[in-house]
């Protein structure tokens, strides 16, 4: 396989690996540092360009992570996660779920990311496809790219409310499907699935039992309206190919922490400690306990949250009614808005800026309304920008403004 080189300036030569120069870095990161730049340039910069809950950490969280510390456990923890983290998980999954998942079935990883990292390097290599319903978080694709399988992207029109359909999921199947990454409520789009909708979808994976499917839950408490539903509690006969993620990282705004936890079948949580072990060795014992008291404490703020979720994106989606030739469905969840910008494209920005492309429409709206946003073609689906709603009230509103004056200033 090819290598990547890199001329170095004092003349050496340095070879990296071939999965090195596939793999991008997602472009979220790469705004967010622009962002940062103009800022430091003396701009008054409004990023909404990161996916990170602006909530602190619950105190009773941090006060547990300290405890730990003073008490000593800041030995090497076991590879899988400790005994009582794993048990407190499974005892969410019963309390939230209905499922009945043995502490034993549960892995716990160093956030989402590498849940996400474990399984596809667990399941695919090079010629296996893994099936991503787009829009889609980025972080799906550089995995799957990183492991040497290909990443095929099944879309799931904005006119569909940006779910994955059961026709879409049967066209796009092939021999070479190794995994299924469904992810309700949903990053970028704020798009979630009931009980019924994956009821269809699991009639469609039962044809086809060569498919894995990894539930990526991360956003389950951050469901706005309806009742909230994951695949391995409507379709029990395939929990044995389905394992869930989901992670204190977005519901109790512990993204720093690095926790995330994986429940599924015994022989690919087994697999996957194996990715973990090679990577790793485990997860800090702080961020265990602290996660410990996230899950076993009080849970009354995650539905204060979710609430105060849901009234900033009506705010956005008000904001940006007053922006023309923007377009929105409004999102079910998560904390993000994924408006079409169609209606933009074709059009001069003020600074002379042509453009083409939502990449085009993101970069002239950074640097000429100073609002970070990160374009469309990020999730694999143009043309699109996505707002994160992570922000108080008064800054989304300043930001829907400067966005409105923009639209309406192209020629
Ligand atoms: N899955 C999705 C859909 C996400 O949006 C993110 C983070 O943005 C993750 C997983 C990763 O979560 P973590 O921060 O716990 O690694």
């Amino acid at each position: 396989m090819a290598r990547v080189t890199n001329q170095q300036a004092g003349g050496g030569k340095v070879e990296f690996s071939a999965r090195i120069g596939r793999t991008a870095l997602a472009a979220t990161f790469a705004m967010a540092a622009r962002a940062r730049a103009l800022r430091a340039a003396g701009h008054d910069v409004i990023s909404l360009s990161l996916g990170e809950p602006d909530f602190p950490t619950p105190p009773h969280v941090v006060e547990a992570a300290h405890d730990a510390a003073r008490r000593g456990e800041t030995r090497y923890p076991p590879l899988a996660g400790t005994e009582a983290l794993r048990a407190a998980v499974a005892e969410k999954y019963r309390r939230e779920q209905k499922l009945d998942i043995p502490p034993a079935d549960v892995l716990i990883t160093n956030g989402g990311k590498q849940a996400i990292f474990n399984v596809v390097m667990a399941l695919a290599q090079a010629g296996d496809e893994v099936l991503i319903p787009a829009p889609a978080w980025a972080g799906y694709e550089q995995t799957v790219r990183f492991a040497g399988a290909s990443p095929v992207f099944c879309a799931c029109p904005q006119e569909q409310n940006f779910v994955l359909s059961p026709a879409a999921l049967e066209a796009a199947i092939t021999p070479r499907t190794r995994l299924l990454i469904l992810n309700y409520p949903n990053n970028p789009t704020g798009a979630a699935i009931d009980a019924a909708g994956l009821g269809a979808l699991a009639e469609v994976i039962r044809r086809h039992p060569h498919i894995t499917v990894l539930s990526d839950d991360i956003y389950e408490h951050l469901l706005f309206e309806g009742e909230y539903a994951t695949l391995a509690a409507v379709a029990p006969d395939l929990a044995p190919r389905v394992i869930t993620l989901t992670g204190v990282s977005k519901s109790y705004a512990m993204t720093g922490w690095r926790i995330g936890f994986l429940a599924g079948p015994a022989d690919l949580i087994r697999a996957c400690t194996v990715v973990q072990a090679t990577a790793t060795s485990g997860v800090c014992s702080i961020a265990q306990a602290a996660a410990l008291a996230a899950l076993t404490g009080d849970q009354s703020h995650l539905a204060t949250r979710a609430a105060a979720f849901a009234a900033r994106r009506d705010l956005v989606l008000a904001g940006l009614a007053a922006a023309p030739g923007l377009s929105c469905v409004r999102p079910r969840g998560a904390f993000y808005v994924f408006p079409d910008i169609s209606g933009c494209l074709g059009k001069t920005s003020p600074a002379g800026r042509r453009l083409e492309t939502d990449g085009d429409f993101a970069m002239a709206l950074l640097e000429e309304a100073h609002v970070g946003t990160v374009q469309g073609s990020a999730f694999a689906a143009s043309p699109h920008i996505r707002l994160s709603t992570a922000s108080d009230d008064a800054t989304l509103a300043r930001a829907c403004t400067r966005i409105a004056a923009f639209c309406h200033s192209l020629r």
